[in-house]
C-alpha cells in the first residue's frame, strides 16, 4: 500500500495552471472559469478510480468510494481548491489531491472499507471573492449554518452576489438539500499545509491541530471636529484621541480578562491624515482570539469595550460607534473549535509507526474544519511551510516529501477509521 508521489505532484500542477493570473502565483477565486477547470480536472481524476461522483446544493463536489455497509455513516476526507488573489498552489488543493490520492491507493490495493468514503472538494473556503465574513461558506451550508440572506448580501467588487454568481456558475443554491442529516457523516480529516512556521522551525514532519480559537472582530468609528491644528486644545474634539484611548483600553481588557485569550487593534485609518489638522475621524478593527470555551461564557467582549468606549467619549467629546463584524448566524466572538482526541491519538499512532515526528498545535487561521466541527468528529493534518510559512502568496511552498508523509497519515487514518463495525465501536 503506497501512494504514487509522481501522480500528487501532477495533480498540484496542473490545478496550479488553472489561474487567472499566470506567472503571478494562483488565482482561483469561487464561481469563476478557473474554478470550472479545476471541478472538471477533479470530477474526471475521480472517475477514473470509479468514484460515484456527485455536487449538492451549494457546489459541493463530493466522489464516493462504497464501502461495505451503505447505510453506515461516511468518513469524509478533503478540502478546499479555492484560492485568494495571487495566491499559492498548495492551500486547500494540497488536502483535496491527498484526499484523492488515498482512494486510488484503496481501489489499486483493494482495501476493503467498511464504512463508506467520501471526498469533498469545497470551492469557497476563503471567501475572498465575497469580502470578510463569507468564508467557509461550504462547510457551513454542509452543517446547516449557513444563513440564507447572505447569498444576496455577500457581493464582489463587481456587485455580482453570490446567490447569482452561482447560479451563472451552474447551480441553484439549494441550502435545505446541501445539509447533511445528523449522523450520515462519521468523521472528517483535512489535510492542510501550516500557515505558519512552527513545524519547520520545531523540524517536525506532521502537525496534529488540537484546538481552533474563536474569532471576534469589531469595527470602532470615531467621529470628532475638522479643526485646524492652531485650534485650542480645550475645544478640540480629536479622533485620534479617543481612538488612541481606545487601542489602550483594548489592550488593558484583555490582559484583565485573561484565560489565553489575545487580540489587538490592528488596523486603523484616520482622517484627514495630515500634518495641518486635528483628526476628524478615525476607524479602527479588533481582532480577538478566544482559546477556552470559559472565557465566553464569563465574559461579554461587546460590553466589555462598550463600557471604555462610553468613558472615552464623555472625556473626549468624539462620538464612537462599536459594531461586531459576525458570520452571520453566529453571536462574537464564535466558540473555540475542539479537534477530536480520539483520532489524534490514532494519528499520532501511525506517525510513531512510520517515524514521523509530529506536534500538536493550536492554529490561529480559519479552516472548513472548524466549522465540521460543530456537527462531527473532525481532525486536521498539518504539512510544513517552506519560506517561512508564509501562504496565500505565490511563493507557498510545500516540499513534496513533506506533503506526501502527511498523506500517508491520512491514508493509515482512513484505512483504520473505515475498515471494520467491530473495531468502531466506541
Ligand atoms: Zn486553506
Amino acid at each position: 500500500m503506497k501512494i504514487n508521489l509522481d501522480r500528487v505532484i501532477k495533480d498540484i500542477e496542473t490545478l496550479a495552471t488553472f489561474t487567472a493570473t499566470p506567472g503571478n502565483g494562483v488565482t482561483r477565486l469561487s464561481y469563476t472559469k478557473e474554478d470550472r477547470a479545476a471541478r472538471e480536472y477533479l470530477i474526471s481524476e475521480m472517475k477514473k478510480i470509479g468514484l460515484k461522483v456527485w455536487e449538492d446544493g451549494f457546489s459541493n463536489l463530493f466522489g464516493r468510494r462504497e464501502g461495505k455497509n451503505p447505510e453506515a455513516p461516511v468518513i469524509l476526507i478533503g478540502s478546499h481548491y479555492d484560492s485568494v488573489t495571487n495566491g499559492g498552489a498548495f492551500d486547500g488543493v494540497a488536502g483535496v489531491v491527498a484526499a484523492l490520492e488515498v482512494l486510488r491507493v484503496f481501489e489499486e490495493n483493494n482495501i476493503e472499507n467498511y464504512y463508506p468514503i467520501e471526498i469533498i472538494a469545497m470551492n469557497a473556503e476563503e471567501g475572498h471573492r465575497f469580502g470578510v465574513g463569507t468564508g467557509v461558506a461550504n462547510s457551513r451550508a454542509l452543517i446547516g449554518r449557513f444563513v440564507e440572506e447572505e447569498l444576496d448580501l455577500a457581493k464582489d467588487k463587481n456587485g455580482i452576489s453570490k446567490r447569482q454568481a452561482m447560479i451563472e456558475y451552474g447551480f441553484t443554491p439549494d441550502l435545505e438539500s446541501a445539509k447533511r442529516p445528523e449522523g450520515s457523516i462519521k468523521t472528517f480529516i483535512e489535510l492542510h499545509v501550516e500557515q505558519g512556521p512552527i513545524l519547520d522551525n520545531n523540524k517536525k514532519e506532521i502537525g496534529l491541530v488540537e484546538d481552533f480559537p474563536g474569532i471576534g472582530r469589531y469595527k470602532v468609528k470615531f467621529q470628532g471636529e475638522l479643526k485646524a491644528t492652531t485650534a485650542p486644545m480645550d475645544i478640540r474634539k480629536d479622533a485620534l484621541v479617543a481612538a488612541s484611548k481606545f487601542v489602550l483600553a483594548v489592550n488593558k481588557i484583555l490582559k484583565e480578562i485573561g484565560g489565553g485569550i489575545t487580540g489587538n487593534v490592528g488596523e486603523l485609518t484616520i482622517s484627514p491624515n495630515s500634518h495641518q489638522f486635528v483628526p476628524e475621524f478615525a476607524e479602527a478593527s479588533v481582532e480577538v482570539r478566544v482559546f477556552d470555551d470559559k472565557v465566553l461564557s464569563e465574559v461579554n467582549l461587546y460590553e466589555e469595550f462598550k463600557k471604555e468606549i462610553e468613558a472615552i467619549e464623555e472625556e473626549t467629546k468624539v462620538k464612537i460607534e462599536l459594531s461586531e463584524v459576525a458570520r452571520r448566524g453566529y453571536s462574537n466572538p464564535t466558540p473555540p473549535s475542539h479537534m477530536s482526541a480520539k483520532n489524534n491519538e490514532i494519528a499520532k499512532k501511525i506517525c510513531d509507526e512510520l517515524g514521523y515526528s509530529c506536534m500538536v498545535l493550536k492554529e490561529g487561521t480559519g479552516h472548513d474544519a472548524m466549522m465540521m466541527s460543530e456537527f462531527i468528529p473532525t481532525n486536521m493534518i498539518f504539512v510544513p511551510s517552506k519560506r517561512g510559512g508564509i501562504t496565500h502568496h505565490p511563493d507557498e511552498w510545500t516540499e513534496y516529501e513533506d506533503l506526501k508523509k502527511g498523506i500517508d497519515v491520512l491514508l493509515y487514518s482512513v484505512k483504520e477509521l473505515s475498515s471494520s463495525e467491530e473495531m468502531q465501536q466506541d
